[in-house]
């Protein structure tokens, strides 16, 4: 059954009072982990409170990114692998990898869904409370080797944010000769669909700023590296280049 907030409360009998925000908080992340689970993929919670990119990323937006949106790929990614076990038993990676052999009935529902199921996985990660400053460790080294200076890779990165017309994603990948390189895909495409491995991504849908800040997407671009959590773009980095 669906734990939701009436029921939890009918099930242990106790009145709001005695609630402690904890209980409210957990009460809701088992609902938003039944939503996505009925099915091989399971919507991963976010490794942080809801709140805690503020000021840059507020509650609400996060609220709502994680748990209506993520929450719907991760269903309907469910749905339509629910026919094919052959697919159910592979990671969502490897399915958008092999994109060639998903059956064209659902291939349509894969490429949005499972993009965008992928898409926020890696999302979510690479953003911390903790993030912000400079690069540090491999991909510091790497990063001025490809742009010639962390700078020079910003504002190539916000430009791939700020052309995307409509909606899709700014990347930092390692394209298939492990070069790194920025650009931009449409939707929820993911780089792994073209041979490459992304490093990191910002999602310019509308649905990640709007709330916040409008329409200005250029500076949701610039105040989005504050959260940048290097620590794990690093191990991003050094996963694919092994
Ligand atoms: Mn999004």
């Amino acid at each position: 059954m669906v734990l939701n907030r009436r029921n939890f409360l009918l099930l242990t009998g106790v009145g709001i009072g005695t609630l402690t925000l904890g209980t409210f908080a957990k009460s809701t992340l088992a609902q938003s982990l039944n939503d996505g689970s009925e099915g091989p993929f399971e919507l991963p919670p976010l490794p942080y409170d809801y709140n805690a990119l503020e000021p840059y990323i507020d509650e609400e937006t996060m609220r709502f990114h994680h748990d209506k949106h993520h929450a719907g790929y991760t269903k309907n990614l469910n749905k339509a692998v629910s026919q094919y076990p052959e697919l159910a038993n592979k990671s969502a990676e490897d399915i958008l990898r092999n994109f060639d052999s998903v059956p064209a009935d659902i291939s349509t529902t894969v490429r949005n869904n499972g993009g965008g199921y992928v898409n926020h996985k890696m999302f979510w990660e690479i953003m911390s409370p903790d993030g912000g400053g400079e690069p540090t460790g491999a991909i510091a080294t790497a990063i001025v080797d490809a742009f010639g200076s962390f700078e020079a890779f910003k504002e190539q990165f916000n430009q791939a944010g700020s052309q995307q017309f409509g909606s899709g994603w700014a990347w930092l990948v390692l394209d298939n000769n492990k070069q790194l390189k920025v650009m931009g895909t449409a939707n929820q495409d993911s780089p792994l669909m073209q041979g490459m491995y992304p490093i990191m991504g910002n999602d310019v849908w509308e649905h990640a700023y709007y709330l916040n800040y409008r329409n200005a997407r250029g500076e949701y671009l610039k105040q989005w590296w504050n959260v940048v959590n290097w620590t794990q773009v690093n191990k991003r980095y050094q996963q694919a280049m092994a």
